[in-house]
């Protein structure tokens, strides 16, 4: 499998550390908000990685966090918590907001068909192992306690910058005399694993520490909790390019400097979705689509994973709804060509591994589902009999997710109903009018209301009765 590392900025041979097994860390949301589309477009470009290694035949492990404190409005570890910000926004507590959001987060997994990960574990619940990593670094002499809060010493690394381009020597150049920066700092790159003091001293959620009562900073969560759950070493790591930097740079920084040694080979990174002359969509702006929203104005989520995979998950991916109807119509063609297929003999095992083989070196080539997709197509188009053809969408389905076999039986049953209520609309629409001929308005309206009841609504034009739903 090929698959691009942003540590060494190119192409690699995947190769976990153990034969057949994959440990993997996903950064999770901060649940002070819906999660919008541009989220779950990393969610699903990660999903389709897990299915990848899945299809492939290898154990996958993955573990995600919830951010349920310490991140603050800018990711230099400074402004409010975001998720205090959310919690006096709704009137609620915090731990009413990340109940509420985490649930609404995974409502949206299910939707997409996105796989749940292995473990999922909110922040609030590691603390004792937050502290732990802290006193570790600190004993170390990687960390330092400065006005009241306990920073990672970003110049005793030998390399600091590890996932960028940034300059080695810009790193010891000192504090910034921003007005937001944190004097305490002794280089412009350390951040904040512990705070027991920050601007912002009405944090809701605090506990006790060997420095006193505090919270923790958010690169130390998914540290702590990737260490928890998958040992010493990681094979892959994955995020929103937005990750990269300070994020993703900060946790190899006290992972690596804990444990004393190199601590996840593969880093992947999602590009992300952007507006057309509104940039990177994001959940601060207060102003974004999310799948629920995306439902209202009546697409089916599928439509919007099958939009995502048309596109490689390297390369930002620009929403319209303009792009996503046409997606849209080219998913329910495509369930109509799947519903089709017929059980129609013997599935032919020969043309069955040829195509399978193409559809997986698709998908290990960097996990390009647009070629996949395109694998899908020339089945459909392909010289086999359906029952083969069947066969393959079936398989496919198992990394691409998009409900194929199913979603085209369900499309077939609602133009079906759709058929038949249609016909007995329209013979109710002729009963009336012939009730209103034989001058018996009290059934003619009788009518009228049957179909009201039943969200149909009736209007007479000069062109004849037509009638919607409501
Ligand atoms: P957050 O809930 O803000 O911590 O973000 C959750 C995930 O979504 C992270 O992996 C981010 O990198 C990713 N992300 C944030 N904004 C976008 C976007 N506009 N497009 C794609 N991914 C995003
Ligand atoms: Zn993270």
């Amino acid at each position: 499998m090929q698959l691009y590392n942003t540590k060494s900025r190119q192409i690699e041979e995947f190769k976990p550390r153990e034969e057949g097994k994959v440990s993997m860390y996903t950064c999770g949301p901060t649940v002070y908000h819906f999660a919008h589309i541009g989220n779950l477009r990393t969610y699903i470009c990660e999903d389709m990685l897990v299915k990848t290694l899945d299809y492939a035949g290898y154990d996958v492990k993955r573990v995600m966090n919830i951010t349920d404190v310490g991140h603050l409005s800018s990711d230099a570890d400074t402004g409010e918590d975001k998720m205090l910000k959310g919690a006096k926004r709704e009137h609620k507590t915090v731990l009413e907001i990340a109940d509420y959001y985490t649930k609404a987060f995974f409502d949206d997994f299910a939707k997409l068909n996105i796989k749940m990960p292995d473990v999922v574990e909110p922040a609030t619940h590691c603390i004792p192992e937050f502290i732990h990593m802290i006193e570790v670094l600190l004993e170390k002499g990687y960390a330092y306690q400065a006005g009241e809060n306990i920073y990672f010493d970003t110049s005793k690394l030998e390399k600091y910058y590890t996932l960028s381009n940034h300059n080695e020597d810009d790193l010891r150049v000192g504090v910034r005399d921003d007005v937001d920066e944190d004097s305490n700092k002794r280089n412009k790159t350390d951040f904040v694993l512990w705070f027991t003091k920050s601007k912002f001293d009405d944090q809701e959620l605090k506990w006790e520490s060997p420095w006193g009562r505090g919270y923790p900073g958010w690169h130390i969560e998914c540290s702590c909790i990737g260490i928890k759950h998958l040992g010493e070493y990681m094979d892959i790591h994955c995020g929103g390019v937005d990750n990269i930097f300070p994020h993703h740079t900060n946790e190899i920084a006290q992972s690596e400097a804990y444990l004393g040694h190199q601590w996840c080979n593969y880093w992947f990174h999602v590009h992300h979705l952007v507006e057309k002359d509104k940039g990177k969509m994001s959940k601060s702006s207060g102003e974004f689509l999310t799948v629920s929203l995306l439902q209202e104005k009546g697409y089916d989520p599928l439509a919007y994973r099958f939009f995502c995979l048309q596109s490689h998950y390297r390369k930002p991916l620009e929403f319209s709804y303009e792009v996503l109807d046409q997606m849209s119509a080219a998913y329910q063609k495509l369930l109509k060509r799947v519903g089709e297929l017929k059980e129609d003999g013997e599935v032919d095992e020969k043309a069955f591994a040829e195509y399978r083989e193409k559809f997986l070196n698709a998908l290990t080539d960097d996990i390009n589902t647009s070629m996949a997709i395109t694998v899908l197509y020339d089945v459909l188009k392909a010289d086999m009999n359906d029952s083969t053809k069947r066969a393959l969408v079936a398989d496919f389905d198992k990394a691409l997710s998009l409900d194929l076999l199913e979603g085209s039986k369900k499309q077939s049953e609602d133009n079906a109903v759709d058929s038949e209520l249609e016909a007995w609309i329209l013979e109710q629409i002729d009963a009336r009018k012939a009730a209103k001929k034989n001058k018996d308005f009290a059934l003619a309206d009788q009518i009228r209301d049957e179909l009201l009841a039943k969200g149909i609504v009736l209007e007479d034009t000069r062109e004849g009765t037509k009638w919607k739903k409501v």
